[in-house]
């Protein structure tokens, strides 16, 4: 089955991550590689001649023509932290390998910093997972369906409305048979107005919007998308449907993956940072050796973000 293709595929092994990424020096010649691959570019005056320096174990440029000097790693979302590289490409490893969420505790573990560090350094990157799928559209055959992060996921149309869960919508483009290929998540609320924006953001036509009965998802008709609702009666029914196969697939795996993960600290602000790493992660399992250094790319030529960025980076959607 397709699906065991993706879940037995080869990932990327320890070993061949350590062999790989596991020294400042082969870091360095990473991110140098991502962040300047014409060679060197003053971040003041675009100069390319420079001279290079060490500094408490970190990699200095000084530009010869205005004098400015930066690290490797200033301007990059690596940028203020005393982390040296090595421990960032082993959180990104760790997040991008992992079958399910990889909690900031097991960070502070796994790279021996603080929790609070940890915490840090993975927002910071679950971030950069954000900006990455900021533009992803749905085509096609789309399925959709409403759920609930802190509680039941899926199955439990009753607790619609429910205070202490945070609602968000989870499409999942299929080919005509089914089978899921893309994926958008977006925490919002089950109204015309929202399930519009979402459509105007999420979904290119030609699209055909597969969905339950609720009514809020009627907002994409006039908008070039079809509507194809599929009145199931809710609950058990509609997790079994096969029309809504993929999206229920998908509810089951960010349940079983975030169910850890409710009672960490600000789950409920960060709702959003969480859903957008499951996207990101989602839509790259067809190559898991490769997301390593997909994610340390976008890391690499990502601008700072820094912890007033982080705690402020509600969800805009
Ligand atoms: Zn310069």
């Amino acid at each position: 089955m397709a699906q065991n293709r993706v879940q037995y595929q080869r990932g990327l092994s320890m070993p061949e991550f350590f062999g790989t990424s596991g020294s400042v020096e082969q870091c360095e010649v990473l991110v140098r590689s991502w962040r300047w691959p014409e060679g060197f570019s003053c971040p003041r005056c675009q100069g390319g001649w420079h001279s290079e320096f060490r500094r408490q174990d970190r990699l200095y440029f000084q530009c010869s023509g205005c004098r400015y000097q930066c690290s490797l790693v200033s301007g990059t979302v690596f940028e203020s932290s005393k982390l040296p590289l090595p421990s960032w490409f082993l959180a990104m490893h760790l997040m991008t390998q992992a079958k399910n969420n990889v909690s900031a505790l097991e960070l502070k573990r796994h790279l021996g910093v603080s929790y609070p560090t940890a915490w840090l350094l993975k927002h910071k990157l679950m971030q950069v997972m954000v900006d990455r799928e900021q533009w992803r559209q749905l085509t096609g055959r789309v399925e959709i369906d409403d759920a609930y992060l802190g509680g039941e996921v899926h199955g439990a149309k009753a607790g619609r409305g429910s205070p202490n869960k945070i609602p968000f919508v989870a499409a999942v483009q299929t080919t005509e048979s089914g089978k899921a290929i893309l994926m958008c998540l977006s925490q919002r609320p089950f109204t015309k107005e929202s399930i519009r924006e979402f459509a105007q953001s999420s979904l290119a036509a030609p699209a055909t919007l597969v969905s339950d009965g609720l009514g809020c998802f009627t907002a994409v008709r006039g908008m070039g998308i079809l509507h194809e609702p599929h009145v199931t009666g809710g609950g058990a029914a509609s997790v079994k449907s096969p029309d809504f196969l993929a999206v229920n697939t998908v509810l089951g795996n960010i349940k079983t993956s975030l169910a850890g993960t409710y009672h960490a600290f600000g789950f409920r602000k960060y709702a959003h940072r969480y859903l957008g790493q499951v996207q990101y992660l989602f839509n790259r399992r067809f190559d898991l050796r490769a997301i390593l250094g997909r994610l340390a790319r976008a890391a690499s030529q990502a601008g700072p973000c820094p912890l007033h960025a982080v705690r402020a980076a509600e969800s805009s959607s």
